[in-house]
């Protein structure tokens, strides 16, 4: 998960995002380059925690990046994963902290909200005054209050932003989401309608929309919807990630982008700084670089730029986009899984079960914490960790996207 707004401070000493810049679009010196941009990363410490606190959901969408399975309560309370959080919120980098200066945040992402979730995202509140809280759910936060601890006017805690998934109108939006049991988008609304109530005063609310060959046609119909009735503050539109074998069939074309990016690009000049589009994966720059062209693509990618930590955003014809290179993954956030694991980028797509017994998929489990991590060190290891895994293998990839780019700049 990523901060939506687009920071317009100058970076003075240079980030791992702007070695990585240099990566792609210069000839020479690649090996220097990579051994700096690797330092860089290694001090440059999240200031978001991603939490999964719950493995199970309520929706089967087919473009999840979550298998089905069981609730994971058992895991959580037998690793004590409300020890871990509050150990390493305590330890979390400030507002006055480079190389982010914002205050730090803890995410959770889900699946699903539960009632014991609570008292935990409270506390650490408590602990860690400073500390933005934000929720991603489907909207089905809501049920929590049949409570009678959790009514709608007495909710225990309240977010700095909540983001629901609106994936199109109604009709498109059951069809992505959960197309058997058809009330999704009933559910998401409703969420949308109650969410005010769980937030702070100066609280955001948004919804987040995911690219398909589904719903890529209805951007400007969505944004309706959503901003006409004063559903949301903002939107974020990002490409499906990762598309994983089970959901390849509805992946965006290099066509359907083209239409998609027409569209976000008007509702982007209606809606300034309110709606955001997002790529986190070369295989969608790579579509990018088919429509525009190689060359108008090497012009706006070195001359119409802009870094904040992790991302780098170029501008296409008055629209912004935001490109959070996967190699740079753990400059995202430091994620806990349900079962007091640090694990990384793209162990959703595997249950727990399959990350805790299977050896195939162990290199996605970067350690099982205790409640005595130094999260700077922890935050490290994930680094590094990442970076044998599929950190160097992410970059060679996007360093093969740039070749034609590099070369015919130099
Ligand atoms: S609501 Fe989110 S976590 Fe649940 S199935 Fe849909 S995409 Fe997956």
């Amino acid at each position: 998960m990523n901060q939506p707004k687009i920071k317009t401070t100058k970076i003075f000493v240079k980030q791992s995002i702007q070695y990585w810049h240099l990566l792609m679009t210069q000839k020479n010196n690649h090996e220097e380059l990579k051994k700096k941009l690797l330092h860089s990363l290694k001090l440059e410490i999240p200031n978001i925690i991603s939490l999964v606190m719950e493995r199970t959901c309520n929706l089967n969408c087919r473009h999840c990046c979550f298998q089905t399975e069981k609730t994971s309560q058992k895991y959580s309370q037998k690793n004590n994963l409300d020890v871990i959080i509050y150990n390493l919120v305590k330890q979390m980098p400030s507002a006055q902290d480079s190389p982010h200066f914002e205050r730090p945040c803890l995410i959770h992402t889900g699946r699903t909200l539960k009632l014991w979730h609570l008292d935990i995202l409270s506390k650490v509140k408590k602990i860690k005054p400073d500390l933005e809280l934000g929720l991603i759910d489907n909207g089905s936060f809501t049920n929590l209050f049949e409570s009678t601890v959790c009514n709608q006017r007495n909710f225990p805690i309240k977010f700095d932003f909540i983001d629901i998934s609106i994936e199109g109108p109604k009709k498109i939006h059951n069809l992505q989401r959960d197309p058997a049991g058809q009330k999704a988008f009933t559910t998401a609304v409703n969420g949308l309608k109650q969410a005010k109530k769980m937030l702070t005063k100066d609280g955001r609310l948004s919804a987040l929309m995911t690219l398909t060959s589904l719903n890529y046609n209805h951007i400007e119909e969505t944004v309706k919807f959503l901003f006409s009735k004063k559903y949301v503050d903002e939107l974020h539109i990002t490409t499906m990630n990762p598309a994983l074998p089970k959901n390849f069939q509805i992946e965006i074309s290099v066509e359907q982008l083209k239409i998609a990016l027409e569209q976000i690009k008007k509702v982007c000049q209606q809606y300034k700084r309110r709606i955001f589009f997002k790529i986190y994966n070369y295989q969608d720059l790579s579509k990018l670089i088919e429509i525009i062209g190689e060359k108008k693509f090497r012009q706006i990618f070195i001359n119409k730029i802009f870094f904040s930590t992790g991302v780098i955003t170029f501008n296409l014809n008055g629209l912004n986009i935001m490109y959070y290179p996967s190699s740079m993954w753990p400059l995202e956030s430091f994620l806990i899984d349900a079962d007091a694991c640090n694990r990384t980028a793209y162990s959703h797509s595997y249950t727990l079960c399959q990350l805790r017994n299977n050896s195939n998929f162990k290199k996605y489990t970067v350690t099982q914490l205790t409640g005595e991590e130094n999260y700077k060190q922890a935050c490290q290891k994930q680094t590094m960790y990442w970076w044998k895994y599929f950190g160097q293998e992410f970059l060679d990839k996007e360093q093969m996207l740039f070749k034609n780019i590099r070369a015919d700049h130099i």
